[in-house]
């Protein structure tokens, strides 16, 4: 093409017009429009990230019910005495200042027609894309003679805020020699090693401010996370005190009664002080009203965690069915980064870089006793897949070990500074 003045004019007024404008999917309505509900780890990162690259180009709301978000990373060492449940809260000041539009709201259910998620406050509100990283709920009668109404009698504390705080006021009530159980959950669940940093910290606590108090565990499955670092470190550090009691032995066959704060274990019946109950868990509710799980969870495409159901939803976090990556905030937030790019890109045309993942989970067993276990994953058709991995070695040295637990404070603050700003 011969470049004339005319030919000139007008392709540079296109690139401007490219670049003042560069939506290229509004259905017909100005700005496109993302919804994302749920402002944890997945959403707080994916609300935020679209809404700081897009400059502006996408109206970004965020939906969530609480005003304060409290971290459940980190809160076993609340439980421990290592941190303050002040550390573990982040207001969505920073979100909004960042150009997010905050509702506090619950999501009450989507209309995959319309494309409108609907408020309990009342109304509803249009998308042109919807993410959902609710995180999750239970699943009904996992554990014999437990449901949600006997959360204060036994709480999970497995979701961040009160119900840790209820579960670290009833370890500090056990009378002396007293005795704390848990029900540890069946595979998939939020936070692999997350019930046995739970069983460390309150060792932790229960050696310093109650020494002859004991720790059972009755657990469904044969092996966990960290198995042997964490067995090791018990061994080490909380002689006697724990009892972890596996499939093998029975450890899934149980029940409990709030009521008479009774654990039975196999048919043993144990009179108990505080009993925290993990049950089963599934997608957070929402994923199931819009209609995108099949079972417990919500299948997605894992080069943009899109939904298998439909195109314009994304799920993200622990809610997703996504392959190799465990249940993680570390998980969520690098999923959620991959989903905002393919979201921007897909209302702007901006440019979609390929999925990369990973994930490192630390786990405190004793003052400066810190562990690890990660990996890094790539999209496949298939799934995310795991590409390679690391995990902490038994027997390190203690400087190593407290270096670890350095790293994982670096982590904290980068994590929530990158979800909130
Ligand atoms: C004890 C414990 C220790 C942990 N330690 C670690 C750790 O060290 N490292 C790590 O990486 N991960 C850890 N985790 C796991 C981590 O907390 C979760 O994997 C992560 O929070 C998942 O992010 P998410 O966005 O899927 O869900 P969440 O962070 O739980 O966010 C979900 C949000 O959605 C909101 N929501 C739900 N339903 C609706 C609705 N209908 N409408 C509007 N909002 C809704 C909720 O209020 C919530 O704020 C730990 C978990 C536990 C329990």
């Amino acid at each position: 093409m011969k470049l004339n003045r005319r030919v000139f004019i007008g392709s540079s007024a296109a690139a401007a017009t490219t670049l003042a404008a560069p939506t290229v999917f509004a259905d017909g309505h100005g700005k496109p429009r993302v919804v994302v509900v749920g402002g944890g780890a997945g959403g707080a990162t994916a609300a935020r990230y679209i809404a700081k690259d897009s400059k502006g180009a996408i109206d970004v709301t965020l939906i969530e019910p609480t005003r304060m978000y409290y971290t459940c990373f980190f809160s076993n060492l609340y439980l421990g005495g290592f941190k303050e449940i002040d550390d573990l809260g982040h207001s969505y000041g920073g979100l909004a200042a960042g150009g997010v539009n905050v509702v506090h709201d619950w999501a009450t259910g989507v209309d995959r027609e319309a494309k409108t998620v609907a408020l309990a406050g009342g109304g509803s509100l249009p998308y042109d894309k919807l993410i959902l990283s609710p995180g999750i709920d239970f699943v009904d009668g996992a554990v014999e003679g437990w449901d949600l109404s006997a959360q204060n009698a036994m709480p999970h504390a497995y979701k961040g805020g009160s119900q840790t705080e209820l579960l670290k006021a009833q370890l500090m009530a056990m009378p002396e020699g007293g005795t704390f159980a848990m029900v540890a959950p069946p595979n998939p669940y939020r936070c692999p090693p997350g019930p046995y940093e739970r069983v460390s910290m309150v060792a932790h606590y229960l050696k310093a401010n109650n020494p002859t108090a004991k720790i059972i565990v009755a657990d469904p499955k044969e092996k966990f996370s960290k198995q042997s670092l964490f067995q090791e470190g018990w061994a080490n550090h909380y002689e006697g005190m724990i009892d972890w009691i596996g499939a093998d032995f029975g450890g899934g066959n149980v029940s409990v009664d709030p009521n008479a704060m009774t654990v039975t274990i196999d048919g043993e019946v144990t009179n108990v002080d505080v009993c925290n109950v993990i049950p089963a868990m599934k997608a957070g509710r929402i994923a199931e009203l819009a209609g995108v799980t099949d079972g417990n969870w919500a299948p997605v495409n894992a080069a943009d965690m899109s939904s298998k159901a439909d195109g314009d939803i994304h799920v993200l976090g622990d809610a997703a069915h996504q392959g190799d990556m465990p249940k993680s905030g570390y998980s969520a937030n690098s999923q959620a980064k991959v989903c905002a790019n393919a979201v921007r890109g897909a209302l702007t045309g901006s440019k979609i870089f390929p999925a990369k993942f990973s994930n490192t989970c630390w786990s405190l067993i004793d003052t400066n006793d810190g562990v690890k276990v990660g990996a890094t994953y790539e999209a496949t058709e298939e799934k995310i897949a795991k590409v390679d991995g690391f995990i902490s070695a038994t027997g390190e040295a203690a400087d190593l070990r407290r270096a670890t637990y350095e790293e994982s404070e670096g982590w904290y603050a980068g994590i929530t500074a990158d979800m909130f700003g």
